[in-house]
C-alpha cells in the first residue's frame, strides 16, 4: 500500500470545495484521535465528553466505521472496521482505505465517494472489498462528508452477497447430501463420476474416492451399458428419467435400484452431465426376482424357458418388421439323448444337457437368445441379421461342437445334434408358422442322417448342400496339395523392369479342372477355410520371394491377396508369419499384403491398429481394386498404406471418353500427395500403358505385359538375357 503512488482520484476534484487536509492526525502511540490544539477550552470539554460517549458507541458498533482523509488515509477506525480489513487499529494511518477496494470496483467507488461528498445526505452503495491477505467480501457502504468538511465518514456493513448465500446453500446441500438415505450420483458429459455421496458409495461397496472419476459403465453389466447409451442420447435432448436399474456391487452381486435422473446443461444449453437419485430396492426385488426367475427360466440350465422364448420371438419379429431385417430361428435337437439318459441315469443326463447348453451358447453373440424348450430341445433366435451366411456359420459351429465327445466324470459319451433353420419373413409370415417350419427343417436333418443342419427353404438347402460338398472338397484340397500359385509381373512404368509380382491362387480340382479364385474363394470364406488357405499362400509366396531375391533382384517383392474375413481373423497368424520370414532369413520388406476397400470400412480403429502393426513389422500394404468401393483417397490418410491399385474396370475404359482417364489422373496425383505409389491393374493395350505413363502412374500389371504364370515360367522370363516383356 504505497501512499505516494496511489493518490485517491476524488482528491483533486475541484468542484468538491474541500481542502485535502486532515482534521485528525493519527497518534503514534494510542488509538484516540488527537484534536487540532487550536480549539476553545469549554467547547473542547463538551466536545470531549460527547466524543467519549460516541467513542464507546462507535468502537463497539457492529458495523465498520471509518474516518478517511481525502488522500484516502484511514484516520479512525472502530473494532469491527479494523477486523473487517484485517488492520491494526492502533495504526490506522498506515493504511489507505482505497487499497482495500477490489480492483474491479475502484472506478465505481471513486465515483461514489465524489457523489457522496457533494451530497447533503449520506449515500449508500454495494462494494466488493478485500482484506489484507486477499480474502474478498461484500459490503454495503454508507458514505458522507465529515461535519468539519475535512474528511469522509464511511460505514461498512457486511452484505450477504450472492457468494455468501451460495456458500450457505452449499453448506446446507452438503449436509443433506451427506446424511441422505438415497444415493446421490453426479456424472459429467462423458459419464464419468464427478460426485457421489456416502450412501451411494456404500450401496455399491466402494469408498467415495474409489468411485470418483470412474466411468459409470464399470458399475453396470452389459445390459445396463446398452440402457445407459440409449439414455444418454435421450438425456442430451433434455429428458429426465425414472426407471428401475441394476448396478453391480463391488463383489459382483446385483444392486437393484430405482433411478431418478435429471440432465444438467450449462448456460449455453450444452449437455454437462446428469444428477441421479438412487434408491436401493434390492431387498424388495429379491423376492420378486425369484418369482420372475421361476416363470421365465429353466431351472437346470438357467436358459430362458418356453415362456420367455415366445415373448422374445414375438418381440424380435416385430423388430425385424420395423427395421426391414430378417431373423433366423434354429431348432436344435440332440441326437440319441434319450438312450444316454436311459442308460446312464438322469443325473448324467442333466450333465449332458448342461454341457450342451454351454456349447450352444458359446456359438452365438450376447444379443442372440438360446432357450431350452424342454427335454433335449433347444431353440436359438439370431436377430438383426444381414447375411444368411452368418446363420450357417453358427449352425455349422453348433453341429461340430456338439459332435465332440461329452466327458461325464471320465466317461466319454458321443452325441450329435440335428438343427432346423427357418427364416423370418422369408419362410413364414407369423410366429406359429415360423416355429412349425423350423421344427420341420429339424426333422429333415434327422431324416437326412443327423448331425447336420437343414434350411426350411429348398433353394437355401440346395445351396447349403453344394457349399457343404465344396467345403469338404476344399478341406481335402489342402491335404491333397491341389492348390497352385500363379505369378503375374508388376512392371515399373518408368523403366519397364520387373521387381514385383502378385501371387494369384488357383485350384486344380480333380474333376472340374483349374478353378479361378472367384469359383472357390467365396466358399473358402464362408467355411472359414480361407484362413488356412491364406496361410499356405503366404508361406509359399514368401519362399518364392526368397528365391527371386537371390535370382532376380535383391529388392524383389511378392504381393499376396487377403480376403476381408482373413484380415479380421489373422491376429495369431501375422506373428507366425513374421517368425516364418525370420526362419527364411527374409526381410519382411519382401512381402506386400493386398487388401480391399471393404476392409477399411469395418471396425476402423482395429483396422488402423492392424495396419500399424504390419507397418511396424515391415510388411507393406496395397489397397486392391481401388475405386470399386466407397473409400475416398482423402480417407486413406488415416491408414498405413503403401500402394493403391487402380481397379481394372477404370483402366479398361481409359481410351473411351468416359472420364475415367481424368479420374485415374486425379487418383495418381492425390495418391502421390499422400506418399503412396500407384499400380494400374488390367493393362491390356499399349494405348492404356501410354496414357498411364503420361499420367505419372508408377507400376502396371496386365495381359499387355504378361498373364499370371507358373513360378518356373516367371523365373525364366525374368532371368532371360533380354527382357521378354513387351514395352
Ligand atoms: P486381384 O487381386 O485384383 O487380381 C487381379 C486379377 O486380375 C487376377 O484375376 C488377374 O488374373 C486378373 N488380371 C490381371 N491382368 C489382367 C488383364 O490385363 N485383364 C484382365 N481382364 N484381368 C487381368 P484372378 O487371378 O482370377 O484373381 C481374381 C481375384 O481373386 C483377385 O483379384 C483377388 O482378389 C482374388 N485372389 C487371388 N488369389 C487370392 C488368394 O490367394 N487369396 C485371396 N483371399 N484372394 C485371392
Ligand atoms: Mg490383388
Ligand atoms: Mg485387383
Amino acid at each position: 500500500m504505497d501512499k505516494e503512488t496511489d493518490p485517491a482520484p476524488w482528491l483533486p476534484g475541484a468542484p468538491l470545495g474541500y481542502r485535502a487536509k486532515p482534521v485528525f492526525a493519527a497518534s503514534a502511540h494510542g488509538s484516540a484521535p488527537v484534536l487540532d490544539p487550536s480549539g476553545v477550552t469549554a467547547e473542547r470539554l463538551r466536545y470531549e465528553e460527547e466524543q467519549s460517549y460516541y467513542n464507546d458507541l462507535y468502537l463497539l458498533a457492529p458495523v465498520g466505521y471509518f474516518v478517511v482523509a481525502f488522500d484516502s488515509t484511514i484516520l479512525q477506525v472502530n473494532l469491527v472496521g479494523a477486523d473487517m480489513l484485517g488492520i491494526v487499529r492502533a495504526r490506522p494511518g498506515d493504511h489507505r482505505f482505497r487499497t482495500f477496494i477490489a480492483p474491479a470496483f475502484l472506478a465505481d467507488f471513486d465515483a461514489f465517494i465524489s457523489a457522496a461528498l457533494n451530497s447533503p445526505q449520506p449515500m449508500q452503495c454495494l462494494v466488493q472489498m478485500q482484506r489484507t491477505g486477499g480474502e474478498a467480501f461484500q459490503v454495503t457502504m454508507l458514505a458522507s462528508a465529515d461535519g468539519g468538511g475535512q474528511a469522509c465518514r464511511i460505514v461498512l456493513e457486511r452484505a450477504e452477497g450472492k457468494l455468501a448465500a451460495l456458500e450457505r446453500s452449499e453448506e446446507r446441500f452438503r449436509r443433506i447430501v451427506h446424511t441422505a438415505e438415497e444415493g446421490i450420483w453426479e456424472i459429467d458429459a462423458v459419464s464419468c463420476t464427478t460426485f457421489v455421496n456416502p450412501r451411494m458409495a456404500d450401496m455399491l461397496g466402494y469408498s467415495i474416492e474409489e468411485m470418483l472419476g470412474k466411468p459409470l459403465a464399470i458399475f453396470m453389466d452389459e445390459e445396463g451399458k446398452a440402457v445407459l447409451d440409449h439414455n444418454i442420447e435421450q438425456r442430451q435432448e433434455g429428458a429426465a428419467e425414472h426407471r428401475e436399474f441394476k448396478f453391480l456391487h463391488r463383489d459382483g452381486s446385483a444392486v437393484w435400484t430405482t433411478l431418478a435422473t435429471n440432465p444438467i446443461f450449462d448456460a449455453a444449453g450444452r449437455y454437462m452431465g446428469a444428477l441421479a437419485l438412487v434408491t436401493d430396492i434390492t431387498g424388495n426385488k429379491a423376492s420378486g426376482e425369484l418369482v420372475w426367475q421361476q416363470a421365465n427360466f429353466d431351472p437346470l440350465t438357467r436358459l430362458p424357458n418356453r415362456h420367455m422364448f415366445m415373448e422374445r420371438l414375438r418381440h424380435e419379429i416385430r423388430k425385424a418388421e420395423r427395421n426391414d431385417a430378417f431373423l433366423a430361428l434354429l431348432f436344435v435337437d440332440l441326437d440319441h439323448f434319450k438312450e444316454v439318459n436311459d442308460r446312464l441315469g438322469h443325473a448324467k443326463g442333466d450333465q449332458v444337457l448342461l454341457e450342451a447348453a454351454r456349447r450352444i451358447s458359446s456359438c452365438v453373440r450376447g444379443t442372440d437368445m438360446v432357450a431350452r424348450l424342454g427335454g433335449d430341445e433347444f431353440t436359438v433366435i439370431l436377430a438383426g441379421l444381414e447375411l444368411v451366411g452368418s446363420v450357417e456359420r453358427v449352425a455349422r459351429a453348433m453341429v461340430s461342437l456338439l459332435a465332440l465327445p461329452f466327458d461325464l466324470n471320465g466317461e466319454k459319451v458321443h452325441l450329435s445334434a440335428s438343427i432346423g433353420i427357418a427364416l423370418y419373413p422369408a419362410d413364414a409370415s407369423s410366429l406359429d408358422v415360423l416355429i412349425e417350419h423350423a421344427d420341420q427343417a429339424m426333422y429333415a436333418s434327422k431324416n437326412g442322417g443327423r448331425s447336420r443342419f437343414s434350411y426350411y427353404t429348398p433353394a437355401l438347402q440346395e445351396a447349403a448342400e453344394a457349399r457343404q460338398t465344396i467345403a469338404a472338397d476344399l478341406q481335402a484340397a489342402i491335404v491333397a496339395q491341389q492348390f497352385e500359385i500363379l505369378y503375374q509381373p508388376i512392371v515399373s512404368l518408368q523403366t519397364g523392369a520387373v521387381h514385383k509380382a502378385e501371387a494369384l491362387l488357383r485350384w486344380r480340382h480333380p474333376t472340374r479342372g483349374l478353378l479361378a479364385p472367384a469359383e472357390f474363394i467365396p466358399f473358402a470364406e464362408s467355411t472359414g477355410l480361407i484362413v488356412e488357405i491364406g496361410d499356405w499362400v503366404f508361406r509359399q509366396a514368401a519362399r518364392q520371394a526368397q528365391r527371386w531375391r537371390s535370382l532376380i533382384d535383391p529388392a524383389f517383392q511378392v504381393s499376396v491377396n487377403k480376403s476381408p474375413l482373413q484380415f479380421r481373423r489373422d491376429v495369431e497368424q501375422y506373428e507366425t508369419w513374421l517368425a516364418y520370414l525370420a526362419e527364411l532369413g527374409l526381410s519382411s520388406q519382401s512381402m506386400v499384403i493386398e487388401i480391399t476397400e471393404s476392409v477399411l470400412m469395418d471396425g476402423v480403429e482395429q483396422v488402423i491398429e492392424r495396419l500399424r502393426q504390419y507397418r511396424a513389422m515391415g510388411l507393406q500394404v496395397a489397397l486392391d481394386d481401388f475405386g470399386t468401393g466407397y473409400s475416398s483417397l482423402s480417407h486413406l490418410k488415416r491408414f498405413d498404406i503403401d500402394f493403391v491399385k487402380i481397379d481394372q474396370s477404370f483402366v479398361a475404359t481409359l481410351e473411351d471418353d468416359t472420364g475415367d482417364l481424368a479420374l485415374c489422373e486425379a487418383i495418381i496425383v492425390m495418391a502421390h500427395k499422400l506418399g503412396l505409389k500407384v499400380v494400374a491393374e488390367g493393362v491390356e493395350t499399349k494405348v492404356q500403358r501410354a496414357l498411364l505413363v503420361d499420367a505419372g502412374c508408377d507400376y502396371a500389371q496386365g495381359f499387355m505385359f504378361a498373364r499370371p504364370m507358373p513360378a518356373a515360367e516367371f523365373e525364366a522370363m525374368a532371368t532371360a538375357a533380354r527382357p521378354a516383356l513387351p514395352h
